[in-house]
């Protein structure tokens, strides 16, 4: 039995309720397969043992009060995952979904993504199960000082630096930087995603969004190709969804659907993304009911609302395929579709958006899959920008973190393109990724001792 194979099995042993981190686990480990079987020295130092068990899981309670004037509880995590290479980073997550395990998957993920940045930072994921959605924006603002209250004893600008993720934009950075700053009487970047005069960084909110784009338009350039005439489908209408749309038509391609939680649009014309901006802006300001993707069609008559799944999204015919909402949005039936439909390009904005069957399938058909690690870097690699301009003391224009952001992006492409052809599989950028991100971190735990 091979190393990887004997600690994927402890791990689904010892982690049997965690499917997601399982899934996650499952395929980084066993696309380090060529790896450590070319350098036994990183079983000799059980570095795989180590890699996937957090250094750190901190579980808090999180009182508040509603506008009821009701005591509610729920349950807040940081997960300090790696910190070989740097302070813990990563984003916090709130949603009624959250669970350990969820959080477990997506910091072992943010291990190898911050590394692949070639910033210094290690990985780490937090959040909780309270759901924002339908919250008033006090609630919120109870919530997120009550969160940091508890968490700000366990973080700091060296330590371990959260920022957003679902459920988290910059409302609730702002909210939670606020607490942090009164509690500890120090302004430091302990937080990444702040609002400008607060400290944050230019091209934070376009980051994921635009680095996605610059990623998947660097392999069409490898293949003398562009986005130019591309038909792309978006699963999504949040922050990746809206920012990939406005790069990728500025590039010359059409994006001719996204969706949200209760259906799917279709727009022949090309999405308009302001038309998204106005609608999710609206959805965040905290008096969101009854704000949804349908009110698109007002706006723009020539497109089509479709009440469902926003899995729909997949069944339109394109030529490149943008999963920017969150994991398992792409099963193997929608793979197979987008396979007979003429998809060539699959680009994960999100985190873990493919199923591994549907994975598995894509690269079978040849489809060129982008996986989100290394695709969806740009979000923490401006993120890191901002803890640089923090630590100097200065912010740098839009052009500058922007043109720093798309040679991030365009190099983490080359990394995991020469990464697997290094190791003999040229072409999969899975098994690139991964062993491109393990390598920095695994060296530099070696060079640590244990
Ligand atoms: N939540 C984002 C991610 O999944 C960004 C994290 C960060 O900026 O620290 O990468």
């Amino acid at each position: 039995m091979s190393y990887a194979s004997r600690v994927l099995d402890e791990l689904k042993e010892k982690n049997a309720h965690e499917a997601e981190f399982i899934q996650a686990a499952t395929e980084v480990l066993e696309t380090l397969e060529p790896v450590l079987d070319a350098h036994p020295q990183y079983e000799e130092n059980a570095i795989l043992e180590r890699l996937v068990e957090p250094e750190r899981i901190i579980s808090f309670r999180v009182p508040w009060v509603d506008d009821e004037g009701k005591v509610q509880v729920n349950r807040g995590y940081r997960v300090e995952f790696n910190s070989a290479i740097g302070p813990y980073k990563g984003g916090l997550r709130f949603n009624h979904t959250v669970t350990q395990g969820m959080l477990k998957f997506l910091g072992f993920e943010q291990i190898l993504k911050n590394s692949l940045t070639t910033l210094p930072m290690g990985g780490g994921k937090g959040g909780s199960d309270f759901e924002p959605k339908g919250k008033s924006n006090r609630e919120i603002m109870a919530f997120c000082q009550s969160f940091m209250t508890e968490l700000s004893r366990h973080i700091g600008p060296n330590t371990d630096v959260p920022a957003g993720d679902l459920g988290v934009g910059g409302r609730e950075i702002g909210y939670m930087f606020g607490q942090y700053k009164r509690l500890r009487n120090e302004w430091s970047g302990v937080l990444t995603g702040k609002d400008l005069p607060s400290g944050g960084s230019l091209v934070r909110t376009e980051a994921t969004g635009y680095g996605l784009v610059y990623f998947v338009d660097e392999y069409l350039k490898s293949k003398g190709d562009s986005f130019e005439g591309k038909t792309v489908a978006v699963h999504g209408s949040g922050n990746v969804a809206i920012y990939a749309i406005q790069k990728l038509t500025e590039l010359g391609g059409k994006a001719v659907t996204c969706c949200d939680t209760k259906g799917w649009i279709e727009d022949p014309d090309g999405v308009d993304y302001k038309v998204l901006e106005g609608i999710y802006n609206k959805k965040r300001s905290g008096h969101d009911a009854g704000v949804s993707l349908a009110m698109y069609v007002d706006e723009r008559p020539g497109a089509t609302w479709h009440e469902g799944d926003g899995r729909g999204v997949w069944t339109v015919p394109c030529d490149i395929a943008l999963p920017c909402a969150r994991e398992n949005t792409l099963w193997l039936e929608d793979a197979q579709t987008l396979v007979a439909n003429g998809c060539k390009v699959v680009g994960e904005g999100a985190n873990m958006p493919t199923t591994l069957d549907a994975t598995a399938y894509l690269q079978e058909q040849s489809v060129a899959f982008m996986p989100g690690k290394a695709a969806n870097a740009g979000g923490v690699a401006v993120s890191g920008l901002e803890m640089s301009q923090n630590a100097e003391h200065l912010s740098w224009t839009f052009e500058e973190v922007d043109s720093k952001l798309e040679g991030i992006m365009r190099g983490i492409y080359h990394a995991c393109d020469d990464a697997a052809r290094e190791y003999g599989h040229e072409g999969n950028y899975v098994m690139g990724a991964n062993i491109a991100g393990f390598l920095k971190v695994a060296n530099a735990m070696m060079a640590q001792g244990i």
